[in-house]
């Protein structure tokens, strides 16, 4: 099949060309940056370094890094590159208070957006003759909205379904014949098994292709998905700071995705010291947004752990690509698409009046990640009454639930039973075996 591409001068355009592309939007958006962003402009000021300094993608390292705590230091308004005025949207990372970030978009901003999440879709085989259907979350998730507007953009037919009901997701993927599925890895799988379960063959749907991330997933999990539904299964990248999912897009290759890097330029750096690293060596994972307006952010550590390629792909396309993140440099834990800090569990805890003695074990069961938390009771609140028990587990669970956007399945445990460690204690047993 010869390969599409939805911008294909980008998509195809020489590496030299790239770079010199990247060079001239560099300059433009740090002046912008240093311009209207007062916050960053603070941070070069302190560092010595002027806008004059940059000449082009050869001087982003004399920039200083900005951080997911900068973000919140900033919170909500304080990195804001534009009046709110010519802002026409807000997203926000997944269910979480403490850490919340909210990320503004111009009209602009929303455009590129969707160009990237497009290209994705493309990617994946996508044209104005298929039937998409976007189960990822609709509202302040960027997901559902990313996808939607890149659906649109292809002029497939789109079906804004949002996540969760899948017997309506079943039946409109029967009734309207949809052909691309877009959904968190985690929620194609049980599609899947649901589908199986009801009786269908992977033949008796039409699907042909799936545009799955938001999440870590395995090659085994892509090949189950692949198999139960009848499809291909491509991952696609991104976070809410850079704008949301198409940062990184899967091409036919599958062998990594590649970067939308006219638009977000990639740098690997080891994240103790802060030294840019080589091609080809692993880290953390940084992007510099090239031309947003709204929320443009220089230098993000995104804290995901990746490596970078230049090997040329057999798809045509030039774009560097990044390896899966292979983890992260902090302690975060992706639970059924919700960012789940330890720390989070931990002020809940404190909050209710329990020590902070407890373990998180979290495991992925028929594709579904399991959520526990095991808390110790203090002596004075021991009791082997279960109804007490269950009631205490309960309250827990649902203070849980409205600091994470999910609910844990709490058990609590006799006081002095959760193992103390020599070092630093064991917060979380993952047993996903996700990388
Ligand atoms: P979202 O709201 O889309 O979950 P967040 O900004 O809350 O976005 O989370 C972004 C994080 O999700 C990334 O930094 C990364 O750790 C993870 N992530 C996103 N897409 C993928 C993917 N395809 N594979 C692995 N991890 C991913
Ligand atoms: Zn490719």
């Amino acid at each position: 099949m010869a390969e599409h591409y939805y911008q294909k001068d980008i998509e195809t355009m020489p590496i030299e060309d790239m770079k010199k592309l990247q060079s001239e939007k560099l300059v433009k958006q740090v002046k912008h940056v240093y311009e209207n962003v007062a916050y960053y402009r603070n941070l070069m000021d302190e560092k010595g370094v002027k806008p004059e300094d940059i000449h082009g993608i050869e001087d982003l390292h004399k920039l200083p890094f900005l951080s997911k705590a900068d973000l919140r230091d900033a919170y909500p308004y304080g990195l804001l590159g534009k009046p709110l005025k010519e802002c026409v949207r807000i997203h926000s990372t997944s269910g979480t208070t403490g850490r919340r970030v909210v990320a503004f978009y111009t009209q602009h901003d929303v455009d590129l957006w969707e160009d990237c999440c497009a290209r994705a879709i493309v990617a994946a085989g996508g044209t104005d003759e298929d039937v998409c259907q976007v189960a990822y979350g609709y509202g302040l998730f960027t997901g559902g909205a990313g996808l939607h507007g890149g659906s649109h953009k292809v002029g497939c037919l789109t079906l804004p379904m949002s996540s969760g009901n899948t017997d309506r997701q079943i039946q409109f993927m029967e009734d309207l014949g949809a052909t691309i599925l877009c959904c968190t890895p985690s929620y194609a799988a049980y599609v899947g098994e649901s589908l199986k379960e009801k009786g269908y063959k992977p033949e008796d749907i039409p699907l042909k292709a799936g545009i799955f991330g938001a999440e870590p997933w395995t090659e085994e999990m892509r090949h189950q998905i692949e198999e139960t539904l009848g499809i291909k299964a491509y991952d696609i990248y991104g976070l809410t700071e850079t704008s949301g999912p198409g940062v990184a897009f899967e091409c036919s290759e599958q062998t990594g995705m590649h970067i939308n890097e006219d638009h977000f330029l990639a740098e690997i750096i080891d994240p103790d010291t802060g030294e840019v690293l080589p091609e080809g060596e692993k880290g953390e994972l940084v992007f510099t947004s090239l031309d947003k307006e709204a929320f443009p952010l220089l230098r993000y550590r995104t804290r995901d752990i990746c490596v970078l390629s230049r090997k040329k792909c057999s798809c045509g396309r030039t774009l560097i690509k990044m390896a899966k993140p292979m983890g992260r440099t902090d302690d975060m834990l992706i639970i059924r698409g919700v960012n789940v800090f330890p720390s989070q569990i931990e002020t809940v805890l404190l909050n209710e009046g329990y020590q902070p003695n407890y373990q998180i074990i979290v495991d992925r069961v028929n594709n579904t990640d399991t959520f526990e938390v095991n808390v110790e009771m203090n002596p004075e609140q021991f009791t082997d009454k279960v109804s007490e028990i269950l009631g205490m587990e309960r309250k827990l669970s649902d203070a849980m639930k409205i600091m994470l956007g999910i609910n844990p399945k709490v058990r609590l445990v006799a006081p002095k039973s959760i193992v103390r460690s020599e070092g630093k204690a064991v917060r979380v047993v993952d047993k996903r075996k996700l990388v």
